[in-house]
């Protein structure tokens, strides 16, 4: 029902290119319109996580933009008052008059001493605002990152167990984590820039007006070419990070490995260390080899186009001096000082915006993986609505008719037209070698995926019919690869069912069946004690023999309906497995439950035995039948059964 994988979309950002110059517009209108959506979307998870950001934002851009010009006006008064009085000089004082003398003076006879105090003013609420400000955005970029992040693990819970088998959703999941985290804030904090910049830029090109209105335009005009090779090579940026996160996740797989607590023992003893680093560095080697190129290739652009705008900018700057020289009635020295900063903060201000423009740009493309990571639809949702209620409490039927399946993304069927029933109240065990498809008929199951071709009934209807939640909280499900938490030992019991709260009594009790108790006594803490020494120094590592009992003893807890155990007791002797089923059977009287074990010895006193092969099912029956039907079954079991002779006898 998945489908193969849609074909990779790294080449584009998904608007395809233009093949004629009818398609030129239309092809720009898309890619305008995709920017602008892709911005909104940004916008809307700021406001999300707090409308305060992007008031705050908007009020200090405000400030930004008015305060250079009002720092530069304040500069040019106090450059006209010093050039008076540099030319009062000689009636304001005495030659030879000592510093105290001259700033009595200054401040008796001149007004610098009123501009100097308009000055401290401005640097002072200048520099309180601009801290205020900074501190403000590193503060809203942490908690905009971490809306995101929930955003996307929230999303996560909904995505489809089969999602996890495909390479494209990891793909995604580390495109939308690795932006998630400053995208947006930046983005956001760009855009303020941007809007200050043009609020001076525009206050600018007012002041230079009066000199020549042309000045500025050719400002803006020069900038052009540095504004293109910004955008283009964002954008081929952008398109490489997507095409290469293939590197990037196996190097962070690479780097894990390292540092794994459970594979680490074993690539230490066959000594695959080096190995792996190898393979990190020539991973990155090839990675950043077409980022160094990128990085090399722009700035190279970049060195061309700025000696360019230098020329010209420097013939501006000899303009507005051969203006003011001019003009001596008109213009003054500080009105010299007031122009040439006009224009030198123009130039400033034209590269900022063309700078924090191209980032929005370019943010906006990377933002689109967060958005297609938010785009994921889950396909296990009920198939109508509304969906069937779950009955509760009551033994369970459930059939599998004709059912097929392969993984999504591959074609291989590891179910073949399988077909049984699992009765009311009834025990099942399935039995088959590796591979044969046990675990994949509990995948189907509980739902976790659809069948390809068939049906599964669950008391008679469709399974995909029923609400999913519901239907998720009706088993009690431990896998092989069962969970281990590092919680707390009564935690990693209680998950089992999570909306019955903790209760130490049950937790006790669940422990007691499945033979956890006896461990868990001995901790120095019981029931309380750490588990993994993840987090805490104090915390207590189990066996993997402890940890099974610890998992059973969740599925004890749970409240569920149907109890199924994909093997994992493997790891347990054979008898305290087989006293694991025990309790099950005696647990699970009116309940249906599966087991899923490769030691027949526990499946002598099940319901019924279901033996696969290659995904198809070959007998089925109880262990008495099978047995006098002499077929694979019998064969499975007498070759175990004399191993275990023979091994008890050469004791
Ligand atoms: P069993 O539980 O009997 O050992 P499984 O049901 O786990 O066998 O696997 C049956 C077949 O399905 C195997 O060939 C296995 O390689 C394949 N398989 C299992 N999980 C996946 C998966 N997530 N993606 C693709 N193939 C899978």
């Amino acid at each position: 029902m998945y489908g193969p994988p849609p074909p990779r979309r790294d080449q584009n950002d998904g608007i395809p290119k233009p093949k004629s110059f009818k398609e030129v517009f239309p092809y720009i209108f898309k890619v305008i319109k995709g920017f602008f959506s892709r911005y909104f979307y940004i916008f809307k998870l700021v406001w999300e996580a707090s409308p305060l950001i992007l008031i705050v934002m908007m009020l200090a851009t405000i400030f930004n933009g008015t305060f250079p010009v009002i720092g530069a006006k304040i500069a040019s008064e106090l450059i006209n008052e010093i050039v008076d009085a540099y030319n009062n000089a000689s009636n304001l004082m005495k030659p030879g008059a000592g510093m105290w003398e001259i700033i009595q003076i200054v401040f008796r006879d001149t007004h610098i001493d009123d501009i100097i105090i308009i000055e401290l003013i401005y640097l002072i609420l200048k520099s309180i605002i601009n801290n205020c400000y900074n501190a403000f955005v590193n503060i809203s970029g942490e908690k905009v990152a971490n809306h995101i992040k929930v955003k996307i693990i929230t999303k996560a819970k909904t995505i489809d167990i089969a999602q996890f088998d495909r390479p494209e959703f990891y793909e995604k999941f580390e495109n939308a984590s690795r932006e998630a985290t400053f995208r947006p804030i930046q983005i956001i904090s760009s855009t303020f820039t941007m809007l200050s910049n043009l609020i001076s830029m525009i206050s600018f090109i007012v002041v230079l007006a009066v000199l020549n209105p042309w000045a500025p335009i050719i400002v803006i005009v020069i900038s052009l070419p540095a504004a293109i090779i910004r955008f283009i090579y964002g954008r081929k940026n952008f398109l490489y990070m997507r095409r290469r996160s293939k590197d990037r996740r196996q190097m962070e797989y690479y780097s894990q490995i390292m540092t794994n607590k459970d594979i680490s023992k074993e690539v230490r003893l066959f000594n695959l260390s080096d190995t792996f680093i190898g393979k990190f560095k020539a991973t990155f080697k090839k990675y950043f080899k077409g980022l160094k190129s990128l990085i090399v290739r722009e700035n190279a652009w970049h060195i061309v186009i700025s000696i360019a705008t230098a020329l010209v900018n420097a013939a501006l700057f000899l303009y507005v001096a051969a203006r003011v020289i001019e003009d001596p009635q008109r213009f003054t020295v500080g009105d010299y000082s007031f122009y040439a900063s006009s224009l030198s903060s123009i130039i400033t201000c034209v590269g900022a915006i063309v700078a924090s423009t191209a980032t929005v740009y370019q943010g906006t493309l990377f933002i689109d993986n967060v958005i297609e990571f938010n785009k994921l639809q889950p396909q296990i949702v009920p198939l109508e609505m509304p969906a069937l209620d779950v009955k509760r409490h009551i033994a369970h039927t459930i059939e599998f008719k004709n059912v097929s399946f392969s993984y999504p993304g591959t074609d291989k069927l590891v179910l073949k037209n399988v077909s049984f029933t699992l009765d009311k109240g009834t025990t099942t065990v399935l039995v088959g070698l590796n591979g044969a498809g046990k675990t994949t008929i509990i995948k189907l199951l509980t739902r976790l995926y659809d069948p390809t071709d068939g049906v599964i009934l669950l008391d008679g209807e469709d399974i995909r019919k029923y609400d999913t939640t519901q239907l998720y909280k009706m088993f009690g499900t431990i896998f092989q690869d069962f969970g281990r938490y590092a919680v707390s030992v009564e935690e990693n019991i209680y998950y089992g069912d999570i909306e019955k709260g903790l209760n130490e009594e049950d937790v006790i009790s669940a422990a007691t069946k499945s033979g956890a108790s006896d461990y868990i006594e001995k901790l120095d803490d019981k029931y309380k004690t750490k588990l993994i020494r993840f987090f805490d120094e104090d915390a207590t590592d189990l066996s993997i023999g402890q940890w099974q009992k610890l998992s059973v003893a969740r599925a004890f807890y749970s409240d569920s309906d149907i109890l199924i155990l994909d093997e994992p007791t493997a790891s347990l002797d054979a008898l305290a497995e087989q006293q694991i089923f025990k309790q099950f059977e005696e647990l699970t009287e009116n309940k249906t439950s599966v087991f899923v074990s490769h030691r027949l010895s526990s499946a002598t006193t099940a319901d019924k035995i279901i033996v696969l092969e290659y995904g198809q099912i070959i007998e089925e029956g109880s262990h008495k039948a099978l047995m006098e039907a002499k077929g694979k079954y019998y064969e499975l079991f007498t070759t175990q059964a004399k191993r275990y002779i023979d091994n008890s006898q050469a004791k």
